[in-house]
C-alpha cells in the first residue's frame, strides 16, 4: 500500500493552498488504504515559529483531518519534526561528499552573482557553472587559507532526467537546465533540497503529491534519489505528481499574502469544515459533471490523482459560499445549533450573556439554518432578539421609513395588537391588512415593520421572528418607532 506525506513548513498561517496539498494527500491515502505521514519540516529557524506549528495541528484537526505517523502520535520513523533530524542529515551529506555525490563549493555569492549576470548577458544557462565541481587539493587549500567556510553541493549527473508525473504526464528536463544545486549551507545547515528527499527516502514515500511550484525540485531530487539509492539510503524513487497552481484575483496565483489565502478567515467567518474541504477538492478535481455537493467519504472514495485536471484553477468565494451553504442545510437542527456556540457569545454577539434566551434561540434556529451562508452571519441575524432593542442601523432606517411609514405602522400596531400571537401566519395577515389600508403590497408594507423591531433591511422570515420575540416586545418597538 502506498505511503504518501504531507510536510509543511511551519511559517506563517495556513493557507488553502496547503489545505488543498494535505486534503489530496490524505484523500489518496484513504482511497488505498496507504499510510499518511505528517512531517514538519522546521529546519529553517529565522522563518519557522512555534506558534505556527501549533496553528497548523490546530487547523488540521480542526478540518477533521488524521494521519497515521506524525507529531503527537509518532510512529516507526519518528522523530517527525525536521529540526529533531539534523544528525541524519549530516550523516548523509557526509556520504554524499565521501561518494563523491557532492561537492565542497566556495564561491562567494558575489562571485557567483557576477558570473550569473554575465552567463546571463551572453545568453549562456545562468545556473551554477560548475567552478568548483573538481578543485585539487591545492586550490582547496588556498581557499581554507582564504578562510572561506563552504556549501556542500550536489552534482548532478550529466543525463536528462525524464519521469511520468501523475498529473502531468510524461516531463522531460535536459541538465543545462538543472545545474549543481546547494545542499547543505556555509553554516552548516541542510537545506529543503537535502532534507526533504532525504526524508521522503527514509520514510519510505511512495507518492510524493504537491504543488506544482515545486516540479522544479523534482530533476534535482530523481538525480538526489539515485545517489541515495546507490548508499543504501533510499530503496526506490517515488512517483511524484504535482498539483495544479490556484489562481485568486484577477487571474493571478493566490499566494500567502493574499488575504483571502488564509485559513482562518474562513474559520472565523463560519465554514463548516466539511464544506471547505467540498468546495477545496474541486480546485483541480470533481466527483462528476453534475454534482458539487459531496461528503469527504464520496470523495475519499472517488478520488484518483489520474482524474486531477493539470490547468490552473481557480478560487472562487462566492461558488466556495455556495458550497458552503449546501453543507449547512445537510446538518441536523441540532448540530446546526451547536455549531453556532461561538458566534452567540462574546466577542461576535453584542447582548449581554444573560440577555441570550435557549427557548427562543431553539425557536428560531431552523429559519437561520436554511438562510445562512457562513455561520458566522448567525449574529447579525438573531440579535433583535437578545438585545434590550434593535441596532439602530440608520441607512437601514431610512431606507424603509418613507413617507406614510408611519401611518402603516400606526395600523400595523392595531391590527398586530389583535393577532393571534401563536400564529405567525395570523401576524402575516395583520401586516397584510395594514398594508391594504394604505395601498401598499405586503413586501412594502413589511419593510417599516421590520426596521422597527429588528433594526434591519434583511433577515429571517418577519412573522416568525415577531412570534418568537413575542406580542409585547414587538408592539414596544413599533410605539418607540412611532414615537
Ligand atoms: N516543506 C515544503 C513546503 O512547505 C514541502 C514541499 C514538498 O511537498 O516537497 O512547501
Amino acid at each position: 500500500p502506498p505511503r504518501v506525506r504531507f510536510c509543511p513548513s511551519p511559517t506563517g498561517n495556513p493557507h488553502v493552498g496547503l489545505v488543498r496539498t494535505a486534503l489530496f494527500n490524505w484523500a489518496f491515502a484513504k482511497h488505498h488504504q496507504g499510510t499518511l505521514v505528517f512531517r514538519i519540516e522546521d529546519t529553517d529557524a529565522a522563518r519557522d515559529s512555534e506558534e505556527s506549528y501549533e496553528q497548523l495541528l490546530d487547523s488540521l484537526r480542526w478540518l477533521g483531518f488524521d494521519w497515521d505517523e506524525g507529531p503527537e502520535i509518532g510512529g516507526p520513523h519518528a522523530p517527525y519534526r525536521q529540526s529533531q533530524r539534523m544528525d541524519l542529515y549530516a550523516d548523509v551529506a557526509r556520504r554524499l561528499l565521501e561518494a563523491g555525490h557532492a561537492y565542497h563549493c566556495y564561491c562567494s555569492q558575489e562571485e557567483l552573482d557576477t558570473r550569473r549576470d554575465a552567463a546571463r548577458a551572453a545568453g549562456r544557462p545562468s545556473g551554477y557553472d560548475g567552478h568548483c565541481r573538481d578543485l585539487t587539493d591545492e586550490q582547496v587549500a588556498q581557499y581554507e587559507a582564504q578562510g572561506r567556510t563552504p556549501i556542500v553541493r550536489f552534482r548532478m549527473p550529466d543525463e536528462t532526467i525524464t519521469f511520468t508525473d501523475l498529473v502531468r504526464g510524461e516531463l522531460t528536463f535536459t541538465p543545462e537546465n538543472v545545474p549543481d544545486f546547494g545542499i547543505v549551507r556555509a553554516n552548516g545547515a541542510p537545506l529543503y533540497t537535502l532534507v526533504n528527499p532525504v526524508d521522503d527516502a527514509l520514510m519510505e514515500i511512495t507518492h510524493v503529491l504537491r504543488g506544482e511550484d515545486l516540479l522544479s525540485s523534482t530533476p534535482r531530487q530523481i538525480a538526489l534519489y539515485k545517489a541515495l539509492i546507490e548508499l543504501g539510503v533510499a530503496k526506490g524513487t517515488p512517483a511524484f505528481g504535482h498539483l495544479p497552481y490556484v489562481m485568486g484575483e484577477g487571474n493571478k496565483k493566490l499566494s500567502k499574502r493574499d488575504p483571502e489565502s488564509s485559513l482562518n478567515l474562513y474559520r472565523e467567518r463560519g465554514f463548516l469544515p466539511e464544506g471547505l474541504l467540498n468546495y477545496l477538492s474541486l480546485l483541480g478535481w470533481s466527483l462528476s459533471a453534475d454534482q458539487d455537493i459531496f461528503t469527504m467519504d464520496e470523495m475519499t472514495a472517488a478520488f484518483e490523482i489520474a482524474d486531477v485536471n493539470p490547468n490552473p484553477a481557480r478560487f472562487d468565494l462566492k461558488k466556495a459560499e455556495a458550497i458552503n451553504a449546501d453543507h449547512i442545510r445537510l446538518l441536523d437542527v441540532k448540530d446546526f445549533t451547536e455549531r453556532c456556540a461561538p458566534w452567540l457569545k462574546a466577542p461576535f454577539a453584542p447582548w449581554a450573556p444573560e440577555d441570550f434566551d435557549e427557548a427562543k434561540w431553539a425557536a428560531i434556529a431552523p429559519h437561520a439554518q436554511t438562510r445562512l451562508k457562513v455561520l458566522s452571519e448567525i449574529t447579525d441575524n438573531v440579535d433583535f432578539l437578545f438585545l434590550p432593542e434593535p441596532v439602530s442601523d440608520e441607512a437601514s432606517w431610512a431606507k424603509a421609513m418613507k413617507e406614510g411609514s408611519d401611518a402603516l405602522l400606526a395600523t400595523a400596531r392595531e391590527k398586530l395588537e389583535s393577532a393571534d400571537w401563536t400564529s405567525a401566519e395570523s401576524l402575516k395577515e395583520a401586516v397584510l391588512a395594514a398594508g391594504e389600508a394604505h395601498g401598499l403590497k405586503l413586501g412594502k408594507a413589511q419593510a417599516p415593520v421590520r426596521v422597527a423591531v429588528t433594526g434591519r433591511t434583511v433577515g429571517l422570515p418577519l412573522f416568525e421572528s415577531l412570534e418568537i420575540l413575542g406580542k409585547e416586545k414587538t408592539l414596544a418597538r413599533v410605539d418607540a418607532a412611532l414615537a
